[in-house]
């Protein structure tokens, strides 16, 4: 009971729900990452992986500044006063490509249509273009580049585009995110290194004063293990002098930052399995089922138990970890072996900074939301 995360769980009122996030493990995540990249890299946070204002503004300070993807995170990341914002995504609408100028933010810009209604809006600024390549050049859990996705411009047009920029409007750069969830260093050096090489050689076919290489997030973190990709070899990327390597994480930032917690209702088993019954479940931490694997948790004992009624105990048991949606998808763990697990006892999920709230569908079933607190 005295590390703080368990601490702070045994203040909050039963039955517990609680996300927690460590503004110092993140300023520690993004000084490891950091100390990891070349020279003339810039790091960015994005935004999407995890928007709560102490996130955000913890890691607008700690990073060079924040990769933003709509008009929502663009208001978050004027108000973390970020240093510097990069907007992209394939549906801007008017309203958020003004206000993403206003902001002095640059822009990826995603289609030939996106150019011209930018014309249209009577836009001076440079710009980058987000480009489709073929060829998936990583793997990992999501794949945006290299098959046919709304991402970017598909490179194969690109003869036609770039002649054809509408005045007021210059190319400074390309945008090549490609991937999320790579656990491979070598591999995702490689592609940094990659990325630099064809943007030169296509700026220089296309006449262009190419400034910027953005290669976008995709570090991975390994949910099932310990591990996370092995930074070392990003420090071995050449980064020309005349240009600048712009890289926007945003689960490698956040994952190891955030712990969702929530706490044991019931325990019960039918037809020979058994069910740990969570105050919570997906529609406040969707990851696992969205990706379709079982999420480790440690258990956190809660020795009080206040009640007249038995306390419900389980023993060296495999158990499944569901939660209060009255639906049979409501899965974060399938058969993790628990030694002692009673009702009123909490699973603590780790690695759950990144895309855990943020993409989850909090109104189904219109429970309470959790408690957050920020250590
Ligand atoms: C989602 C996204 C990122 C962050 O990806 P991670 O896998 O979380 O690192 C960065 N850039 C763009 C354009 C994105 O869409």
């Amino acid at each position: 009971m005295t590390d703080p995360i368990t601490a702070a769980l045994h203040h909050l009122p039963a039955p517990r729900c609680a996300y927690l996030y460590d503004t110092t493990a993140l300023r520690t995540r993004a000084a490891t990452l950091r100390a990891a990249l070349p020279p003339r890299t810039t790091m960015l946070y994005a935004v999407k992986a995890n928007g709560h204002p102490d996130v955000i503004h913890t890691l607008a300070s700690a990073c060079d500044g924040l990769e933003v993807a709509s008009g929502g995170e663009l208001a978050l990341a004027v108000q973390a006063r970020a240093r510097r914002i990069v907007f992209g995504g394939p549906a801007k609408t008017d309203t958020e490509l003004a206000a993403a100028l206003t902001a002095g933010a640059l822009l990826n810009v995603e289609s030939t249509h996106e150019l011209r209604r930018l014309a249209a809006l009577g836009v001076n600024a440079d710009i980058c273009l987000r480009i489709n390549r073929p060829g998936s050049p990583l793997t990992g859990s999501h794949t945006m580049t290299g098959t046919p996705t709304p991402f970017g411009i598909d490179e194969n047009h690109l003869p036609h585009v770039l002649p054809d920029i509408p005045t007021g409007l210059r190319v400074i750069g390309f945008h090549l995110h490609a991937v999320s969830n790579n656990l491979d260093g070598t591999a995702h050096a490689r592609f940094l290194t990659e990325a630099i090489d064809w943007s030169r050689r296509t700026a220089r076919t296309h006449g262009i004063d190419l400034r910027i290489v953005n290669a976008g997030g995709g570090l991975g973190i390994d949910y099932l293990t310990h591990d996370s990709i092995d930074l070392t070899p990003l420090s071995t990327v050449d980064v020309p002098d005349d240009l600048e390597l712009i890289l926007e994480p945003g689960r490698y930032l956040t994952a190891d930052a955030g712990w969702y917690a929530a706490e044991v209702l019931d325990l019960k088993t039918t037809h020979g399995r058994t069910f740990a019954v969570l105050r919570g479940g997906t529609h406040h931490f969707r990851l696992p089922a969205a990706w379709g694997y079982s999420h480790p948790f440690t258990v956190i004992p809660v020795d009080d138990w206040p009640h007249p009624y038995p306390r419900l105990t389980v023993h060296d048991t495999p158990v499944d970890a569901v939660g209060e949606l009255c639906t049979p998808r409501d899965v974060l763990t399938r058969n993790q072996h628990v030694t002692h697990l009673r009702t009123g006892d909490i699973l603590l999920y780790a690695r759950a900074g990144a895309y855990g709230w943020d993409i989850s569908h909090h109104d189904f079933l219109r429970h309470d939301p959790p408690t957050f607190i920020t250590l």
